[in-house]
């Protein structure tokens, strides 16, 4: 019988399930929206009926299921499974999620920040293969990380580790969703790029089309303002600029921490190419020390959206 990983990617707008063969192919994936603002168990309930459908597929089809996995979004307890902290889930704070997950299955069960499932999904079988050192940024409307030291994930003690989205770089800069001014988050996820747009929009001094969304008041997007960068518009390329500078500062910072030569950057803001990747990779030079500087490689996510949801599906293959 063909054994598979069942795996969830629980995201702030949609979730992910997906049955992923033991070589991180997947066989079938199902998605839905998230109800994020509603109560834990009504959220529970959902992540339940999203992995009975691959579960029920995955029988169907005559598969072994090794086990599930899940790639859980802030700050979930790494020895209670109890949630201390989702930024997007108000309603989730202390709940015992992995353990009232137990009560509906009988499968082994795995966790990981999604962040990290993410990078163990490029590592195993995306653009970090075959390197044990490495750094993962998810991009979004908030900033995720992960850090592989000697093949195996920065956790701490609480499984904590590795929440690069909030390391200060400007003290007094704009409030971040942690509480604090100035995090990486609150300068670079997509967020944060649309504030900046905004921002700069209403100095008037830069002429830009951007300015034809706000007139029409049509939602200003990451996307949209990356798809103007790299049509030639000025004021949405000085905004790419600033945020590839920001991504650059921390990344030079980390590789001087770590001695790790491999970024690896997920998420939609990931897709704005050279825009983004030209002064990140600039800043980043100018950042880290020389005798590190020169081996560091920064590379867009392979598994694309994927990532987290191969890694999260994959964990049960790899538990000792
Ligand atoms: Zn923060």
């Amino acid at each position: 019988m063909k054994k598979i990983g069942i795996g969830l990617d629980l995201g702030g707008t949609t979730m992910l399930a997906t049955a992923v063969s033991e070589d991180g192919r997947i066989l079938k994936q199902e998605i839905r929206e998230t109800p994020a603002r509603e109560k834990a168990k009504i959220i529970l309930r959902s992540i339940v009926d999203l992995l009975r459908l691959v579960e029920n597929w995955s029988l169907s089809e005559n598969l072994e299921i090794v086990g599930i996995g899940l790639g859980l979004p802030g700050l979930v307890n790494f020895t209670t499974g109890v949630v201390e902290l989702m930024p997007n889930f108000p309603k989730m704070r202390g709940f015992p999620i992995i353990d009232e997950l137990k009560k509906y299955f009988d499968y082994k069960l795995f966790y990981e920040n999604d962040a990290s499932a993410a990078l163990l999904g490029e590592y195993r079988f995306g653009a970090g293969k075959g390197v044990d050192d490495l750094i993962c940024f998810t991009i979004g409307t908030g900033i995720g990380g992960a850090v592989l030291i000697d093949g195996k994930l920065l956790r701490g003690p609480e499984g904590f580790a590795g929440e690069l989205g909030h390391i200060t770089l400007d003290p007094d800069g704009p409030l971040c969703g942690c509480g604090n001014r100035g995090c990486l988050e609150a300068l670079a996820s997509s967020s944060a790029i649309v504030r900046r747009a905004k921002e700069i929009i209403s100095e008037g001094k830069i002429k830009t089309l951007l300015s034809n969304y706000l007139e029409r008041e049509e939602e200003l997007n990451a996307s949209i303002i990356a798809e103007e960068a790299n049509k030639g518009d000025l004021l949405a390329q000085k905004v790419y600029e600033e945020t590839g500078k920001w991504l650059g500062i921390a990344i030079g910072s980390l590789a001087n921490i770590f001695n790790i030569y491999l970024f690896l950057i997920g998420g939609g803001v990931a897709s704005a190419g050279d825009v983004l990747f030209k002064p990140m990779i600039d800043e980043t030079f100018k950042r880290a020390m020389p005798g590190i500087r020169e081996k560091i490689k920064i590379d867009r996510f392979k598994l694309g959206d994927n990532a987290g949801v191969i890694g999260a599906s994959t964990l049960p293959f790899y538990a000792d």
